[in-house]
């Protein structure tokens, strides 16, 4: 027999080694020795009061074998031979998009400008200790785009939980711990994430796919509306039938190309700020109410979500990363961009965070109206420009205590921090445009409330936290298509239709049914 049920366990419960399965036994009142096994489906954590606990939902297996996890199973044709689509960039929507192409039987071709997950590492070495960043090989552009060597947090707002299933399943399939199937926060952590994707690069080879680094497009021929050719950085030319456009949101020469043929852009809505960072410790005290103790060894280091309206704007957190560290995620020299990343044990000192200002194209950006659909672009650029002057003209980043940049004061000195490049004490509360700076301020002041301890001077801001979402949206049909390109399929991140690496992935599947769908 199998029977269905949540437990509710607390810590010590937890840490029992069959705590889960007395409470099982206990809950149904049986023996325990009648339960063969308990498959685990989903896990959370509740640590709202004092007491925390852990939420499960399991299938309790009563005199039966429990079966194995399942072997998951992706019907992948050999397209050696197949007609080609032709997919520019190889993040998280450029390779779903070939895996889901070599399911319908077509053979993607792949053209990523950066180069493979190992060879890109050294290059990632060079920003943090030479400050010199690769404008090809860097920490959004490469194998596995920006989601290799990020958080892997796996959340997404999608209501399509089926779809959100698949990918996960497909993730599994290429060696992340299926772990992720079960949690409610699941994340696979920068440690792991390079084996996923070069297991994913691995099954498109195996099934006749190709993929190509070190391959920028930089311009396309277009003919009746149609794209017919597109041509490399390296001077090659290739003959294209559909393209699938999944370059993410930093790859700024793209919307600049798309832009120069009076190709339809436009100007999108996104959020900038600062990324905020806390010793774990201060974030575990308020989160699991244990402050000045170290938090028990069965939970994860803590983690947070705000959000604040000021002045009828959203202030909120971003991409909060729990032991995590911040990363210099700039895609060119001349311009400091900070994000965040966390090891799968998420076992570093410090939490980290985004912390971000809605800003509106339409209302906020009249200054750069002259840029078109590409003002929000251009407004990006320049607060990146700034934070690369006032953090000393390197990598490294300006940085001042947070209640210091609350209470606009130059801060003497700064706090330890995690990130490499190193930080440039800067009077940011003067810096950041007004719009940014006092939505901020406001809003820090806000969390202070809601989370005691959370407003101190341990903790630094640090500048700035720019790509959060792309500025500019690439306008498609409802076949996916461009309006004005009949063969050209926007996807992804950088097209606007997507915030982070499931939706992103779930996209990338999208517009390969399109692009497929009528050949
Ligand atoms: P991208 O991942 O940006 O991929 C685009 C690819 O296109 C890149 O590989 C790029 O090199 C390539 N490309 C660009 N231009 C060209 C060209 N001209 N020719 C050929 N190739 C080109 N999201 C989460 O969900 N969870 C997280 O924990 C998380 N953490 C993050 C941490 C960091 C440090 C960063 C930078 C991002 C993080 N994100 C996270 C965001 C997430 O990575 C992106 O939302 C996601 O990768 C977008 O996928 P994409 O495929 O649309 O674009």
């Amino acid at each position: 027999m199998i029977k269905a049920l949540q437990l509710r366990i607390n810590l010590h419960q937890e840490g029992k080694p069959n705590g889960l399965l007395l409470k099982a036994a206990y809950d149904l009142g049986i023996e325990p020795s009648e339960i063969s096994g308990i498959k685990i489906l989903r896990k959370s954590i509740d640590a709202r009061k004092r007491n925390i606990m852990f939420n499960y939902k399991v299938e309790v297996y009563i005199n039966e074998p429990v079966p194995e996890n399942s072997d998951y199973q992706f019907d992948y044709k050999d397209v050696s031979k197949a007609k080609p689509i032709h997919i520019i960039g190889f993040g998280p929507a450029g390779m779903y998009a070939a895996l889901r192409c070599i399911e319908l039987g077509f053979k993607p071709i792949v053209l990523e400008r950066g180069k493979n997950v190992q060879d890109r590492r050294r290059d990632l070495k060079a920003i943090n200790q030479d400050h010199f960043v690769n404008e090809d090989s860097n920490y959004c552009f490469g194998e596995g785009g920006a989601g290799t060597y990020s958080d892997g947090k796996l959340y997404t707002r999608s209501l399509k939980r089926g779809d959100v299933r698949r990918i996960f399943e497909n993730l599994v399939f290429h060696g992340a711990t299926d772990q992720i199937l079960v949690d409610a926060h699941p994340h696979i952590g920068t440690n792991k994430l390079p084996k996923v994707v070069q297991n994913i690069r691995e099954t498109i080879l195996k099934f006749g796919g190709e993929v190509h680094f070190e391959s920028r497009v930089s311009d396309f021929t277009l003919k009746d509306h149609k794209i017919v050719a597109i041509q490399l950085q390296n001077g090659n030319e290739l003959d294209v039938e559909k393209v699938i456009l999944a370059t993410g949101h930093s790859a700024r020469d793209i919307f600049y190309l798309l832009n120069d043929k009076h190709i339809q852009l436009k100007a999108k809505s996104f959020a900038m700020g600062v990324r905020v960072e806390h010793p774990q410790d201060i974030i575990d005290g308020i989160q699991y109410h244990c402050k000045g103790e170290k938090r028990d060894e069965l939970l994860p280091a803590a983690a947070y979500s705000l959000v604040q309206q000021v002045n009828n704007r959203g202030v909120y957190s971003f991409c909060m990363c729990p032991g995590g560290f911040i990363v210099p995620a700039a895609t060119a020299n001349g311009e400091v961009v900070v994000n965040g990343m966390s090891p799968s044990r998420r076992n570093n000192t410090f939490a980290n965070s985004g912390i971000v200002v809605e800003i509106n194209a339409d209302n906020d950006l009249y200054k750069y109206e002259p840029f078109g659909e590409l003002k929000g672009l251009e407004y990006q650029k320049d607060l990146e420009r700034l934070a690369f002057t006032s953090g000393g003209r390197r990598q490294s980043a300006p940085g001042q205590r947070l209640t210091d940049f609350v209470e606009g004061k130059l801060s003497p000195n700064l706090n330890e921090t995690s990130y490499q490049p190193g930080l440039k004490s800067a009077p940011m509360h003067s810096l950041l445009p007004k719009l940014i700076g006092s939505s901020l301020r406001k809003g820090f002041k806000a969390f202070g409330e809601k989370m005691h301890g959370y407003y101190t001077e341990e903790a630094n801001v640090i500048g700035v936290e720019s790509r959060t979402s792309s500025p500019v949206n690439i306008p498609r049909t409802e076949t996916l298509a461009h309006p004005e390109i009949s063969n050209l399929y926007p996807c992804g991140e950088g097209g606007g239709y997507a915030g982070g690496i499931i939706s992103a992935a779930m996209d990338g599947e999208r517009c390969a049914e399109a692009a497929t769908s009528n050949l």
